[in-house]
């Protein structure tokens, strides 16, 4: 398939999730993850139309940044480490895996140098797997009190991965969870604004994750494809 035809495909398939859960399709935002292919196709998905761009590690993304940072809004999805936060910093504007206090100091100091404000979305480890990096639920209260007094990250919302499931159906608890956590974290009214964004659902299960609530699919393979090498 090319690439115009998985754009169209897939925007049908999240047209029919969001038909199938009564929701709005401009609710739904679509992050083109670009870490398995090049600049080349970076540079195509960006002319077809699509404006998010997601990378998770910088040293994959800095020579497609370094052509292409002008052109996209480009999201940080993967884990970060603190000594990258200076690289990051100024050139993703969103970043989906804000996971501990320490990261969210690092954040805030070079965002006020930049005199910036950073969207970031918690990660949160849903499913429990040991293997997937973010906050354990409980976490999210007191880390959300300390992160309140940072003038310079703005929490848009929270972030999940759910285990990959052959059958995509049983990634639903994840996505549901998140969901709910979100919607606990706002009544007890813990940030300035209330949380909106659910960062969650990727190419095997993004509809299920549509369903549930999420406002940022993040998809590579189904929707970039993916290159060898
Ligand atoms: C790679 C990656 C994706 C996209 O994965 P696909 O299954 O190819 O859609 C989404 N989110 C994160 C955090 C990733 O690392």
């Amino acid at each position: 398939m090319s690439l115009e035809e998985r754009i169209q495909h897939v925007d049908e398939r999240i047209q029919a999730a969001c038909e199938a859960s009564g929701r709005n399709r401009e609710s739904v935002n679509v992050i083109a993850v670009t870490k398995y292919v090049s600049a080349e196709m970076t540079e195509k998905v960006l002319g077809s139309g699509l404006v998010h761009i997601g990378e998770n590690r910088w040293q994959n993304a800095e020579e497609k940044w370094n052509t292409l940072g002008h052109r996209g809004i480009w999201h940080f999805i993967g884990h970060l480490q603190t000594n990258k936060v200076k690289d990051v910093i100024g050139k993703f504007p969103y970043i989906h895996s804000l996971d501990r206090l320490s990261l969210a100091r690092e954040i805030e100091k070079k965002a006020a140098q930049l005199d910036i404000k950073v969207q970031c979305m918690l990660q949160v480890n849903i499913s429990g797997e040991e293997s997937k990096y973010g906050l354990q639920p409980e976490q999210a209260v007191p880390l959300l009190r300390e992160i309140r007094e940072f003038n310079h990250i703005q929490v848009a919302g929270l972030m999940t991965m759910a285990p990959f499931e052959e059958e995509s159906e049983r990634t639903r608890p994840v996505f549901r969870g998140l969901r709910e956590l979100r919607d606990d974290l706002n009544r007890q009214a813990l940030t300035h604004e209330p949380l909106t964004d659910l960062s969650m659902g990727m190419s095997n299960d993004f509809e299920i994750a549509i369903q549930e609530g999420a406002t940022w699919v993040r998809l590579g393979s189904v929707l970039v494809g993916k290159e060898e090498g």
